[in-house]
């Protein structure tokens, strides 16, 4: 540990000793940054850009440290200091540059990329002030910048590199900072952001409000900013242009300086477009050649060999589609383009439901990447297969050899070597560390589940109280509440959404609520976790917010109930959060509605840490479930294709479910009790309400019995600690499938072919 002697020693003239956290986490950055740029990058004649809106990186210190092999050589000498790792951690901000799991899938990938071995760049924007920082104040959401670049001790890199923009009646000049990402035993890539100088953070008042027109100096501010208004949707498009506009710019760069004639560039650059945030960079490449001389027929033939597509919702709301004025007020030379591309396809497809611009002139997004991608994915089997039988029906007729799969996945040095060091130490212990270069080797775990190993299934199950002790301590510190690390740990994080049905898990809260002032008390006391932002303008996701945070104090203010349960949830759910609540779950709850999680990503960190699944027959708990085999997961509910049928038949009625069975009417009567109004909204808990009754669009009341029963299953089966340990260790054996290098390796295989 010479040389990070010597930098603690250059940049302060003491010892590690003497020094605060502050300096020791500075000291280690600028040791970190020199070795990933000792390492030198990836390269290759073609490279695959991943152009992503987000990249949900989390904290990067201790990530980096593990994949450069230093870790445990950096902890021990600051041990030796008298210093702890996991403190000079804390110093660190947790980048805000994501929302959810896709722009945490995107964070995984490079991590993949640049472990295989692969050359490759994610492509995004820096937004200074992120995606908003969650606070709650009187039981309700409320939103707040969320500054994390700091002046120094930052992990950007600043370059040279900078391209004009243009807009209408003005154009921008860029400028593009790097972060270094390592690979795991392996050279570096990097993540490649783009932002505009003059943004001015003090723009913003009143929590996240600023002037959405004022273009010159919110470009960059914000992650999703608020799109309820024209302004906002506007603004949404000018930071995608800006985004699409430098990637494509960058990549025809490189391509060129590595030898392209551009008329063979998809021989150099490959483009994975995450979502539809990144669709016009397909009309831009196509500006961007026939400026260079290329004809627009050729043009074409070349964007629809290098761009592929990432579908990762069949949600109608999230895939984006922009009236034609909109684009004629940002980007007006596009628009012709996109006609022309409509145009081409109108002539020979005249159906109205594959246009790219429909009758009322309003440009869908999705259906250019279809037809000028070469490739489309889903992200999960069963996503896959909705895509092609019934959301994506038209274009798969038309293009089904474009149509694949591939289901994500998660880093392991992550989720797994980083977040739980106990668990990583004991599967070493057991099976060597193969399996942290082939996930696919955790699977001779199951040799202690046959032998019944009572010396491994112990040691599990005290790794898991231990990490319960860890979350303990995040969550006092984060709310204020302490909890029981004897309790079973029920979790369920995420995006708040109606279509994950946080409000599901609550009702069957409130019904535990009930049996227990019946007198029927659970053996085992239990802790239900939550963590979810909802966006800034979704009213009933934040109402299902509040209807959590007040059951949470009415529950803790009732002595006949709180020895039993405690609901808590956690502010600001976000990766530094998800690596201390995911050790320590016990019950992870995955219960979207069947055929609405495209795939899901938290449903793997969990299995991999030893969680057991309480789960629907969504997304990638379909594959969980084929993996680990019924007896090692808790499924209930509608099946997909059951759900599709409600909703194309219109048959599905909420109020007849809540007449006609009397313990779900007392649940959801229960949101606007008198005990729950005296200490909540009216407002938000009767518009909760309302909705329930009424609509409930995602058939929350439709599983609620399913869901009951099984949970009340899981919970008494809790008890058997043997058996249970036997059923995380399969999940932890089985979960070598969703190692994000499975999924990058079959995007090589498939579709980059680097
Ligand atoms: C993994 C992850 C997600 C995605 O969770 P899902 O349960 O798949 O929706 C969201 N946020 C954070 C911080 C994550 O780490």
């Amino acid at each position: 540990m010479k040389s990070f002697a010597n930098t603690i020693e250059s940049l302060f003239h003491k010892d590690c000793a003497a020094c605060s956290n502050e300096e020791l986490y500075a000291a280690l950055l600028t040791y970190t940054k020199g070795l990933l740029q000792d390492k030198g990058y990836q390269e290759g004649k073609k490279k695959i850009y991943y152009i992503s809106a987000e990249f949900l990186i989390g904290k990067l210190l201790s990530n980096n440290l593990i994949n450069l092999g230093i870790y445990d050589e950096i902890a021990a000498y600051l041990n030796a200091n008298g210093k702890s790792l996991a403190e000079i951690e804390e110093v660190e901000l947790e980048p805000s540059l994501g929302n959810g799991g896709l722009g945490r899938l995107a964070a995984c990938f490079l991590d993949s990329i640049a472990t295989l071995g692969l050359p490759g760049d994610g492509i995004g924007l820096n937004y200074h002030l992120g995606l908003f920082k969650q606070k709650f104040q009187d039981n309700l959401q409320r939103e707040t910048p969320n500054p994390w670049i700091t002046a120094e001790n930052c992990w950007l890199n600043p370059t040279t590199v900078s391209y004009t923009v243009p807009f209408k009646g003005f154009s921008l000049q860029s400028k593009l900072y790097d972060i270094d990402v390592a690979g795991y035993d392996n050279k570096s890539i990097r993540l490649r952001l783009f932002d505009f100088e003059a943004v001015d953070e003090n723009m913003v008042e009143d929590g996240i409000s600023f002037n959405k027109k004022d273009i010159l100096h919110n470009l960059t501010l914000f992650l999703y900013p608020d799109d309820s208004d024209s302004d906002g949707q506007k603004l949404r498009i000018y930071q995608q242009y800006f985004m699409v506009s430098n990637a494509a710019q960058l990549i025809l760069d490189e391509a060129i300086a590595k030898g392209s004639n551009l008329h063979d560039l998809a021989d150099y650059a490959v483009v994975q477009i995450n979502d539809t945030h990144p669709s016009m960079i397909i009309p831009e490449f196509i500006r961007l050649l026939t400026e260079r001389g290329i004809a627009f027929e050729e043009a074409c033939q070349i964007v629809s060999h290098v761009c592929a597509y990432t579908n990762h919702t069949i949600l109608a709301e999230a895939l984006e589609k922009w009236p034609s004025h909109y684009l004629n007020e940002v980007v007006p030379h596009l628009v012709p383009i996109i006609r022309q591309l409509d145009a081409r396809i109108k002539a020979q497809y005249p159906q109205e439901n594959v246009a790219i611009i429909d009758k009322n002139d309003v440009i869908h997004m999705a259906h250019m990447d279809i037809h000028y991608g070469f490739s489309i994915n889903g992200v999960a089997a069963l996503h896959t297969d909705i895509l092609k039988n019934s959301e994506l029906k038209a274009f798969y007729e038309i293009y089904p050899e474009k149509f694949n799969n591939k289901t994500n996945g998660i880093t392991f040095r992550r989720w797994l070597l980083h977040c739980n060091h106990g668990l990583a130490d004991l599967i070493t212990s057991l099976i060597g560390d193969g399996y942290k270069k082939d996930a696919a080797e955790l699977e001779k775990l199951l040799l202690y589940r046959d032998q019944e190993s009572d010396e491994v299934l112990e040691k599990l199950l005290q790794i898991k109280t231990d990490a319960k002790k860890v979350c303990k301590k995040f969550i006092l510190s984060n709310t204020g509440v302490e909890i029981d690390e004897n309790s079973i740990f029920d979790i369920q994080v995420k995006r708040l959404h109606e279509y994950k049905r946080q409000q599901l898990n609550a009702l069957y809260i409130i019904y535990k609520y009930l049996d227990i002032k019946r007198g029927n008390r659970p053996s085992t006391p239990i802790t239900f976790i939550f963590g979810a932002k909802a966006a800034p303008a979704y009213v009933i996701a934040k109402d299902i917010i509040h209807l959590l945070l007040t059951l949470q104090q009415l529950i803790a203010n009732d002595p006949e109930v709180a020895p039993y349960i405690k609901l808590v949830m956690v502010e600001n759910y976000n990766v530094s959060a998800a690596e201390k609540l995911i050790p320590a779950c016990d019950i992870s709850e995955q219960i979207s509605l069947a055929s609405k999680e495209a795939s899901g990503t938290g449903n793997m960190k969990f299995m991999l840490n030893g969680a057991l699944t309480l789960g629907t027959m969504d997304g990638a708990n379909v594959e969980i479930c084929e993996l680990v085999g019924q007896e090692n997961i808790y499924i209930f509910g509608e099946s997909s294709d059951a759900v599709i049928e409600h909703y194309a038949k219109g048959d599905y009625n909420a109020r007849s479910i809540y007449e006609s069975d009397a313990r779900i009417k007392e649940c959801v009567d229960f949101i606007v009790s008198d005990a729950l109004l005296a200490l909540g909204h009216e407002e938000n808990l009767f518009r909760l309400h309302n909705e329930l009754v009424n609509k409930d669009w995602f058939m929350t009341l439709l599983d609620f019995n399913g869901y009951a029963a099984v949970k009340d299953q899981m919970l008494e089966d809790y008890a058997d600690r043997k058996t249970w340990a036997k059923k995380m260790l399969v999940n932890i054996a089985k979960a070598g499938f969703f190692s994000s290098d499975r999924t990058i390796a079959q995007y090589n295989t498939d579709i980059w072919k680097l």
